[in-house]
């Protein structure tokens, strides 16, 4: 556990831990550890503690079913103006979502000192959460009843996503045929006269008047997807329902190591074709089916189960001697040299081989444990989390999809049919999941790719553990969303000095025909400064007409027909209104920001459709809801207290909250040089399921490589796959409880994830525990399922299944110990404890983490106890990982890091797919002033060198080198001093070392062999991610050199233990 124990609040840290020869001034960076407190019995970490972080919304267990409350009431710092008549209905009905009268803001919510791995049985009453789904025909709630007496967290921990606390759902957004209230208010004036509007006036034009149906015009979309949702838990499988078509595989028993399921980022929205054969196929004995028709009478010979019963069982424990190796003892303080040369890959699940070459690929599901433990008890000795880190929507080159009406799945628990189930004969299959029989349907007698009657195991859906389905009709209760994307722009005097605006609207010209859609792809855009402005861009315009709306206090959407437009009919004057729109505010000098208001406004015009909302915003919000004052110290060293890491208001939480009702996530681009309180801001999208971008002092004179680095990532956005009203859900084996979830989106019922959007780039964490010990059991099994709208209007699920084996000894659990997703699952968990509590506990909590794993390896597995710091060869990096947290801006102390760049590293944290997160956490290093061909990767016709991965430490670096550090979203090419003449000359293009450019960004692109090689491997890098890192050159006198040294994790820094200082204090943790 990160900290079995009450922690450093209650046992104040005096370093005594330390070893004389650890200098004292390091004490505070890794308190000596308290000893476990005796009534802790159990190891639970669970969102009990995590509750507290992001509960100052709400108090913990007071927010299930809370009959909704007068809105706002309890935010003082919003009540200051006249009661707040913003969207009335909508927030009304949902301030029962963030119940916001439970916690004044600022207030310190209550800090539990308990870091436990697993949740404690308790009594969340999640009952009633569900009585959204009572409705649905079928078998109930989506989760059979054990799992949901399981899901017995204590009140509120899912602290991230406000889940448990969630409303009843079914009535917190827009009731249907509910009426507005009267409105009285005066008509505000549109067009002060300081601003002329961009169009002629609009004349003729319908009345601005504020129309008195607006807000009662969005369908009770809601409820529509909250049953379309259930479906997806909670619909049977219909029998007689017809095959259309599958796509293809590319051989009916893939390869272990997928090879097809390599990033594909020009595939964007689109999907694979079917190939000849696939599509349309007809059933047995129809036309065309004569090859196949011979096997048809004796299709039950032909029946094979593959090795999945317990046949495979044997074979899989009979395997473990053959990773003996994975448990050698490594002597941590003796082996320096551990750090592989390439980058780290997941461990192999210990499986049978014909099992393990189905299992899904590590690169979208991955455990923290490969190897199960069977009891709580035998996690709890292990001291390490067990949890899945996922990367569902990941853009795939190959992905089989099956097109069927009937999508077979577990009558009990409705899980997928996979390729871990088993057929017990031709005609019954048992659930992996919960062990239920079940009839194999007709239609799935067939198998599409090989024609052949009579063979359900080799259907698709056994063979692929990763597939998609189009979803038919049950899935859905309203029709699919068209995509909608609307633009929010901060307009403001300090936006326009940034010079943002130009790019953004000529990356968007410039990619306008690649947004995902089709016909009726929707488009529109808002600008805004201390006023609102709307753009009509109605057919028949000459030109875009703008419309101001100054009452920001009570923002209406005037004209909300015209706002947002077909893309296709209205191309040309979008394109209008994105030529001008840079031009538009140069001479503005309003400095305000109402971004609340616009925000509420966005929120309106597209509750009716759900979508998209991407706003940019350069400072921190000064008018109407939603503004906010600064709270960073300016210089104030982050001391780990005091430091402002929680929301200043729930505004942005609880609107969030209301887009994720109707459908709507927000994305959040913020381009700024002063603090913007993204902790407040970007609430925005995590609870939305949006994205957050930031650039820091973003300027297009003064930072222009952030010019490139906006231009890149914003084409990424606008151009990649998105799906819409999407839910995600994720089950395990019965005995397994999942508790805690991290990443952004909206927990809507104990396991439903509401994602108004998904998109390729977004990873997702949860926390598990044992809850029944899975006694008699070999493997257990993970799935998710994604349900979502595709750009096209297709309803698709995506299904990714994980197959992984239980054990029943310590030395086991260890073996099978995944390093990368272990570190990556306590970051998610240490951002909650930075939140929840501060960021020393945080600290604490991850120091613990390894001296209480290494603790329980050296005393309940090694048998000779030995000198040194030992540790199974599997946790070899645990320390090092652990360090490189430590020293990473999301968690570091001791520096000047801007408050908002620490705020975003923790966004980053927890929404990012594993791979990212440790690149960005342990750089890689590698020598470029020697690149060879040896080894290099061929990638059309392009030859990547593979230089091997260095340690981060000075002492790799010589001065006759130059060294390219990859830290993911940034790369620095530190240039020694000596560094060879032909480096120099034939990759910089300069005559000498004095003559590289101080803030040099760029690799000239010489016709050299060495020129040609350094470009392709940076190339190559950038190209592997969604993010552009921006390249800087640093030379020995550079004033970036800080920053690159900075990464270099093993060595001491001003604040921070060097990674063998860290050894000997875990040494002595561990040895006491
Ligand atoms: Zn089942």
């Amino acid at each position: 556990c990160l900290c079995p124990v009450p922690n450093q609040l209650m046992h104040p840290s005096d370093g005594q831990g330390y070893s004389p020869s650890v200098p004292g001034s390091y004490s505070h960076q890794t308190p000596a550890k308290v000893p476990p407190h005796q009534s802790s019995g159990q190891y639970n970490y669970s969102g009990s503690q995590n509750v507290s972080q992001l509960n100052n919304y709400q108090g913990p267990g007071q927010t299930l079913n809370r009959p909704p409350v007068a809105p706002f009431s309890g935010s003082p710092v919003q009540q200051t103006g006249p009661v707040p008549q913003v969207l009335l209905p909508a927030l009304q009905n949902s301030a029962a979502v963030s119940s916001a009268g439970s916690f004044p803001p600022g207030a310190s919510p209550p800090v539990l000192s308990n870091w436990q791995y697993s949740q404690t049985p308790g009594s969340q009453p999640v009952g009633s959460q569900t009585s959204h789904l009572a409705h649905v025909t079928g078998t109930g709630s989506a989760q059979p009843p054990s799992s949901l007496s399981g899901n017995t967290n204590p009140p509120g921990n899912y602290q991230y996503a406000a889940s448990p606390g969630g409303p009843p759902l079914q009535n917190s957004y827009m009731k249907p045929g509910s009426a507005p209230p009267p409105v009285t208010q005066p008509l505000t004036p549109l067009h002060p006269p300081a601003r002329p509007p961009l169009g002629p006036p609009p004349v003729g034009g319908p009345p601005l008047t504020r129309p008195s149906t607006l807000i009662a015009g969005p369908p009770n979309t809601q409820s529509l997807l909250n049953s379309a949702a259930n479906r997806e838990g909670c619909c049977s499988s219909a029998i007689n329902c017809k095959y259309l078509s599958s796509l293809p595989l590319a051989t009916p028993h893939p390869s272990p190591a997928p090879p097809n399921l390599k990033m594909n980022r020009s595939v964007g929205y689109s999907y694979p074709t079917l190939p000849p054969g696939y599509q349309n196929t007809s059933p047995p004995g129809a036309p065309g089916m004569q090859a196949s028709a011979l096997q048809y009478p004796d299709g039950s010979k032909h029946f094979h189960q593959p090795a999945l019963g317990t046949n495979h069982l044997t074979a899989a424990m009979g395997g473990l001697s053959l990773q003996q190796e994975g448990l050698r003892p490594v002597n941590l303080l003796q082996e320096r040299n551990i750090l592989p040369m390439t980058l780290l890959k997941a461990p192999v699940p210990n499986l049978h081989e014909d099992i393990q070459k189905l299992n899904c690929n590590p690169e979208l599901f991955r455990c923290t444990l490969t190897n199960i433990p069977q009891t709580q008890a035998l996690l709890n000795k292990a001291k390490l989390p067990l949890g899945l880190l996922l990367h569902p929507f990941k853009d795939l080159s190959q992905l089989p999809v099956v097109t069927s009406s009937t999508i077979v799945r577990c009558r009990s628990c409705r899980t997928y049919i996979n390729p871990f189930v088993s057929f017990l004969d031709q005609r019954r299959w048992k659930c992996n999941l919960c062990y239920r029989v079940n009839d194999v349907p007709e239609e799935f007698m067939y198998n599409p790719v090989t024609r052949v009657y009579g063979e359900p195991h080799k259907r698709p859906e056994v063979q692929n553990a990763t597939i998609e389905f189009m979803a038919p009709s049950e899935y859905m209760l309203r029709p699919p969303q068209p995509p909608v994307y609307l633009f929010v722009f901060d307009v403001s005097h300090n936006a326009i000095e940034t010079g943002y605006l130009n790019t953004v609207c000529q990356t968007l010209l410039d990619n306008l025909d690649l947004l995902p859609g089709n016909t009726r792809t929707k488009i529109g855009f808002i600008t805004f400064d201390s006023t609102i402005h709307f753009y009509s861009l109605q057919e028949g315009l000459s030109q875009p007409q703008m419309l101001i709306v100054s009452d920001i206090e009570d923002v209406f959407i005037p004209m909300p027909e015209n706002l947002l437009v077909n893309l296709n009919e209205n191309k040309e004057l979008i394109q209008d209104l994105l030529r001008t729109l840079p031009q538009m505010f140069t001479k503005s000098l309003e400095t305000q920001s109402a971004l609340g208001p616009a925000l509420q406004a966005a929120f309106k015009l597209m509750s009716p459709t759900g979508g998209r909302i991407s706003v940019f915003q350069t400072q921190l919000p000064s008018v109407g809801m939603g503004a906010l004052k600064s709270r960073e110290e300016p210089n104030q060293r982050a001391t780990a207290k005091d430091i402002h890491l929680t929301p200043s208001t729930d505004f942005y939480k609880k609107l969030a909250l209301d887009c994720s009702g109707q459908q709507v996530a927000v994305d959040l681009f913020l381009l700024s040089g002063q603090y913007s309180d993204l902790a407040s801001l970007g609430c925005i999208s995590r609870y939305s399921a949006g994205s957050v971008y930031y650039y820091q002092s973003y300027h297009h004179k003064h930072n222009p490589v952030q010019v490139e680095k906006l231009q890149k990532e914003l084409k990424r956005y606008l151009t990649r796959k998105i799906g819409f009203e999407a839910v995600m859900r994720i089950r395990c084996t019965k005995g397994l409880s999942i508790h805690t979830f991290h990443g952004n989106f909206f927990v809507r019922s104990t396991d439903l994830l509401s994602l108004p959007n998904v998109n390729p780039d977004a990873g997702y964490a949860v926390q598990m525990s044992v809850e029944e010990s899975l006694t008699d059991m070999q493997v257990v099994s993970f799935q998710s399922a994604l349900l979502y709208t595709s750009s096209k209007g297709e309803r698709r699920i995506r299904v990714h299944t994980m197959c992984l084996p239980v054990v029943t000894t310590l030395s086991d659990v260890y073996l099978g110990a995944d390093v990368q997703a272990i570190t990556g699952l306590l970051a998610n968990m240490a951002v909650d404890r930075s939140v929840s509590a501060t960021l020393s506990d945080a600290r604490d909590a991850l120091v613990n983490a390894v001296i209480d794993s290494l603790s329980a390896y050296r005393s309940s597995v090694l048998s000779i106890q030995q000198p040194g710091l030992m540790a199974p060869y599997s946790l070899r990096l645990f320390p090092l990982y652990v360090l490189a947290l430590l020293k990473q801006k999301a968690f570091q102390t001791g520096t000047n890091a801007r408050l908002d760049e620490r705020i975003f590293t923790m966004c980053q944290v927890k929404n990012q797919p594993l791979v990212y997160l440790m690149l960005m956490t342990h750089p890689s290093l590698y020598r470029v002033d020697n690149l060879t061909d040896e080894g290099a990767l061929n990638i059309n016709d392009r030859t990547i060198p593979q230089p091997p991965i260095l340690q981060l430490s000075v002492e790799k670096l010589s001065r006759d080198g130059a060294y390219l550090m990859d830290a993911g979203s940034v790369m620095f090419l530190w240039i020694g001093k000596n560094c060879g003449q032909s480096f120099i000359s034939q990759v910089l293009g300069v005559p000498n070392y004095g003559s590289v450019p101080q803030n040099m960004t760029h690799l000239p692109e010489l016709e050299t062999a060495e020129s040609i090689r350094t470009i392709a491997f940076i190339s190559w890098l950038r190209e592997q991610r969604p993010f552009f890192p921006i390249l800087y050159i640093v030379k020995d006198d550079s004033p970036l050199k800080s920053s690159f040294l900075q990464n270099m994790i093993e060595d001491r820094t001003e604040s921070a233990l060097s990674y063998y200082e860290f050894l000997l204090h875990i040494q002595q943790q561990v040895n006491k």
